[in-house]
């Protein structure tokens, strides 16, 4: 959002929540989760809601800082995630993450790709969860906007600088079938990505941006392409 962009400044309020503890986001890594409020898209299965919506947030990067300062010794990594992190300006706070010792994780759906290669280019991001949302001939009407060459730039630049990280996609079977599945292990394949592609089943938790209920269709997982490492989550 480019407003948000705009407030460089650490005492912007744009964090909306803080989760202090996790051992499962960041594999192998104590972690904390930087919530940030906003997004780029609207995903009609995406059940951040209220974070996806929101203005502004109850924390500034300072006071993340401060909580982080506490954690030295005990926590590995900071998560950022949201909402969409790269909406917001992130490199003087990766910065001073980075002057703690911390690692950091960001989830992205990659659609913001010159803050992404600026935040890779300073060598500041030590694992990336990349969305890969859907084919692109797919993407407008799952994601509600046009960034699929965005995001495919993102995809191409972790691929040549050789970050470690991983594509994964949310799946809902109403929303896209075996083939569109196929299609991005494809691409993926053709890429040269050759980690483990994540598959997130839809989860109905009763709130969703396109009120969506669970899938009445279902994958035939023995129909997808094994050229690649394949997880369920
Ligand atoms: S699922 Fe979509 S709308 Fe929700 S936070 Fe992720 S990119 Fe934004």
């Amino acid at each position: 959002m480019s407003t948000n962009r705009e407030n460089n400044s650490l005492s912007a309020k744009v964090i909306y929540d803080l989760t202090t503890f996790t051992h499962v986001d960041y594999p192998d890594h104590l972690s904390c989760i930087v919530w940030f409020s906003g997004c780029n898209m609207r995903c009609d299965y995406c059940y951040n809601k209220d974070i996806v919506f929101a203005k502004d947030g109850k924390y500034s990067y300072d006071d993340i800082l401060d909580f982080l300062k506490t954690r030295v010794g005990l926590l590995e990594a900071v998560v950022l995630s949201g909402g969409e992190a790269t909406s917001h300006e992130l490199l003087p706070f990766c910065r001073e993450i980075k002057k703690l010792g911390f690692k950091i994780k960001l989830d992205t759906n990659g659609t913001n790709f010159s803050t992404i290669k600026e935040l890779l280019d300073a060598n500041l991001l030590d694992y990336v969860a990349l969305d890969y949302k859907a084919p692109k001939d797919k993407f407008t009407q799952i994601t509600h906007s046009n960034k699929f060459d965005e995001f495919s730039k993102t995809l191409d630049y972790l691929m040549e600088t050789k970050t470690n990280f991983e594509a994964r996609t949310t799946l809902h079977a109403d929303l896209l079938n075996e083939e569109d599945i196929n299609t991005i292990i494809k691409d993926l394949k053709e890429r040269g990505y050759a980690n483990t592609y994540y598959i997130q089943e839809f989860l109905d938790t009763g709130v969703n941006i396109g009120n969506l209920k669970s899938p009445k269709n279902k994958i035939n997982k023995a129909l997808l392409q094994n050229d690649l490492e394949i997880a369920f989550r």
